[in-house]
């Protein structure tokens, strides 16, 4: 016969101290709680609680996939180089990619994330535009050499994602596939209990919004968002890692920056069409040979701390190899740290090469200047939004909010990026072949577990909602030796199980403290305290975890009260 768990079976080693290394209030829950353990540097091993709250959020995932049509299946954790090296990636991925080597020395890699994996799967399959749309998905471990593993479950080496992919004829299709995906993770984030915030993280030019994070509000968070109260604008600030798409200009806009001027922070916003201050911009250019070039825009703050020996500002014009030498991922915009000895234009050895600026002098004034007879196409100025606290919103005009954000999920249209590098094509109606336009969608299941717990606890522990918990309720009999009290907890633990409630049973023979301490660290939605002098009442305490709320209930009402 089916019987409930007991804490004596459970395996949850928990810990009395906060554990030095962890930081987090979810790394240290997680760990003291006996729900996770570290075998090594962002490596960690899933214990029986946690796993079971992993499922659980998994099972949401699984819920609102189906529900948007999406087909659940896995492909191989260990991916083929060849595949890589025909999307590029193979180059462009850098250190995080976790490369080896089989026996006969070919290289692979550990899939830290399979948009070339699906894209191969379906190139020979997927023929004509009647299969599409298609969207497949898989949950499964994925590998990064991440530069700085920490905190626990929030960025490890080896985690849990449910990565899906989409399959389009043409680009309406593809952005209704992103749209579905998109509604199914705000409904996946509001189910497993996380405030989480659909954040613009590249606002390119397909039209609309063409990738959004999902960022669960959080201190803890590594993540620095703004947001609107009013319009419900909201960008992450270190937006865009996107690749970023070079389009021809309009005649004119290059002569525009060929000549170089004075003239107040105001006009260069003007001219950027950007609010002043509140956003930095890139801009992509391709040159005369049609290699394209990346163009990094200060914000007006930094402008005016350039010094007049620093004419030309510190903002350089990167090719796809340099972004590569320099580490920096292709299509990275934004703000960044350019390396010593390459980002001044102070250095005049580096003033004949090929440099196109934009500086200050010591009056504030900006003006732009190229050199080097180079033949550059103007592309598109990119939106990368760094606005901060109080600046006024793009959209709306009104003062903006900062906060902090969990990354737990993100969306993107990708268009033809993988299928056109890699010959993914299908037969329109006129039976001419055609790229694939597909969209790619990550969660990060183990992120999201930890997301939970930094929005769900207190100083005793973990206060999980009833949706990821790992038992629903927890049964706690004060004395497991009396022959009053033990029946009557066995009994409504059993009432419990046959209402369909996830129930645990603390068995163990320790004193009352011990045990609550170990309820409320492990974060059970539910505590049902068996005692004496309730019992003699006919009664059972029901506890609260999150509102610390007691009340005094009938023995044989628990069951239907809690199913
Ligand atoms: P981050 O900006 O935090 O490095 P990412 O943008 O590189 O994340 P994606 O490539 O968008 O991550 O992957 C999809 C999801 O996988 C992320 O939204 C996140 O929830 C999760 N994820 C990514 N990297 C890690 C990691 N190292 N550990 C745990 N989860 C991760
Ligand atoms: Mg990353
Ligand atoms: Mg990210
Ligand atoms: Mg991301």
């Amino acid at each position: 016969m089916r019987t409930y768990a007991r804490m004596t079976g459970l395996y949850a080693p928990t810990l009395k101290e906060d554990p030095a290394e962890a930081e987090l209030a979810s790394h240290r829950l997680l760990l003291r709680a006996g729900m996770i353990r570290k075998s090594a540097s962002g490596l960690y091993s899933y214990l029986p609680l946690a796993w079971r709250s992993l499922m659980k959020i998994e099972a949401v995932i699984r819920d609102e996939m189906e529900g948007i049509g999406a087909q659940e299946m896995l492909v191989p954790i260990l991916t083929d180089g060849e595949l890589w090296r025909q999307s590029g990636r193979w180059s462009a991925y850098g250190p995080e990619l976790m490369r080896l080597m089989d026996r006969h020395e070919r290289e692979f890699a550990l899939g830290p994330t399979h948009e070339e994996s699906f894209t191969d799967l379906v190139r020979n399959e997927l023929r004509s535009y009647k299969q599409l749309p298609v969207t497949l998905y898989q949950i499964q471990d994925k590998f990064r050499d991440e530069l700085r593993p920490r905190f626990g479950l929030m960025r490890g080496r080896e985690f849990i994602m449910k990565d899906g992919y989409s399959f389009d004829a043409d680009v309406e299709g593809m952005q209704k596939s992103y749209n579905d995906e998109k509604g199914a993770y705000a409904r996946i984030c509001e189910r497993v209990g996380l405030r989480a915030l659909p954040v613009v993280a590249d606002s390119g030019q397909i039209g609309g919004d063409t990738s959004v994070e999902f960022m669960a509000l959080a201190d803890a968070g590594e993540a620095e968002i703004v947001y609107c109260d009013g319009c419900g604008f909201a960008a992450d600030t270190e937006a865009a890692r996107a690749p970023i798409n070079l389009v021809e200009g309009e005649e004119g806009d290059l002569q525009k920056l060929e000549t170089p001027g004075c003239g107040t922070i105001a006009d260069l916003a003007a001219f950027l069409k950007v609010p002043e201050a509140a956003t930095r911009k890139a801009l992509a250019l391709v040159d005369g040979d049609g290699k394209p070039w990346v163009c990094f825009v200060p914000g007006d703050h930094e402008m005016n701390d350039v010094k007049a020996e620093h004419a030309f500002g510190a903002y350089h014009m990167m090719s796809d190899e340099e972004l590569v030498q320099y580490g920096l991922v292709k299509g990275f915009i934004g703000p960044i740290d350019l390396p010593e000895g390459v980002g001044s234009c102070a250095d005049e050895s580096l003033h004949d090469s090929a440099w196109w600026a934009i500086g200050a002098n010591d009056a504030g004034y900006h003006y732009v200047h190229a050199k080097q007879g180079r033949d550059f196409t103007i592309g598109r100025w990119v939106d990368v939004i760094t606005a901060k606290a109080g600046d006024r919103c793009p959209k709306c005009g009104a003062p903006l909010k900062a906060a902090r954000g969990i990354e737990v999920g993100q969306v993107f249209q990708l268009g033809t990026k993988y299928s056109e590098t890699m010959g993914a094509t299908f037969a329109d109606p006129d039976g001419v072949e055609k790229p694939f336009q597909m969209g790619c969608y990550g969660i990060g299941v183990s992120r999201m577990l930890a997301a939970v717990v930094e929005q769900h606890h207190d100083e005793h522990g973990i206060s999980f909602p009833v949706a990821v918990a790992p038992y629903e309720v927890e049964v706690v009999p004060l004395d497991v030796n009396d022959d009053v009290v033990w029946p009557v907890a066995s009994h409504v633990a059993e009432e419990l199980l046959a209402a369909g409630v996830e129930v645990i049973v603390d068995d163990r023979k320790e004193r009352p403290g011990v045990k609550f301490a170990d309820a409320d660290l492990m974060g059970f939605p539910y505590q049902v305290v068996c005692g004496k002098k309730a019992i003699k009442n006919g009664n059972v305490e029901l506890k609260v975890r999150a509102t610390g709320e007691r009340t005094e209930v009938a023995i044989d009402e628990v069951a239907s009260l809690l199913s």
